[in-house]
């Protein structure tokens, strides 16, 4: 078992680099889990020929400038590459080939067990593991409960305190689950 962060992060997609960012900033620790290879998000997966709808002036990820012309729309393998190099500046503990399976919470601390049989530990944990609806809480627990519950019934987790440094630091993140 991992223990010692202040956060974990599940999903290394824009998402949770761009959370990863914002903790960091404020001097908390994070371990970032990814499933996949490496934390690109789902941008490997799309059509060789995408290109992004708006151009690179509004494509940046918080801190990092969309490299090349600001007015140019970048292609898929570009937006690959700029997530690549983004998750380098961050300063958290990545792990790929992490995929989460099943959140339990004791109290006080979160627990992530993965498909590898790790398990990492932090008081508080955010699922960026891509797009979901408004989840409801898990049945028969109330918004802000802890709790434990599976990553493969879509049900997202919240940090447990509303007044925590998280809660505060994600809250700005526009579809966050806090
Ligand atoms: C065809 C297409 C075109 C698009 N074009 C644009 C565009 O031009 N501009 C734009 O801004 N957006 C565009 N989008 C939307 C954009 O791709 C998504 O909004 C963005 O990828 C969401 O980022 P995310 O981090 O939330 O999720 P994702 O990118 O899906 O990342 C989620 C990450 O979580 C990981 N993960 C999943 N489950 C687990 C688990 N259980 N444990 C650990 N890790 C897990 C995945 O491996 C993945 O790396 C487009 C989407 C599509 C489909």
């Amino acid at each position: 078992m991992t223990t010692g962060y202040d956060a974990l992060v599940i999903g290394g997609g824009q998402s949770g680099l761009a959370a990863t960012h914002h903790l960091r900033k404020h001097g908390l620790t994070v371990a970032l889990l990814e499933a996949g290879p490496e934390p690109v998000g789902s941008w490997p997966h799309y059509y060789d020929s995408l290109t992004l709808f708006s151009p690179a002036r509004y494509s940046a990820l918080p801190g990092l400038l969309f490299p090349g012309d600001p007015d140019h729309y970048p292609h898929r393998d570009d937006v690959i590459d700029d997530l690549r190099q983004y998750a380098k500046t961050l300063d958290a503990d990545i792990h790929t080939h992490q995929r989460v399976d099943t959140v339990t919470h004791n109290g006080h601390l979160f627990t992530a067990h993965t498909d590898t049989g790790a398990s990492f530990t932090a008081p508080s944990c955010c699922v960026a593991r891509a797009p979901r609806p408004r989840s409801t809480s898990p049945p028969g627990r109330t918004r802000r409960s802890a709790h434990s519950f599976s990553l493969r019934d879509e049900i997202v987790c919240r940090v447990p305190a509303r007044k925590s440094v998280v809660s505060r630091v994600l809250r700005p993140i526009r579809g966050w689950f806090v």
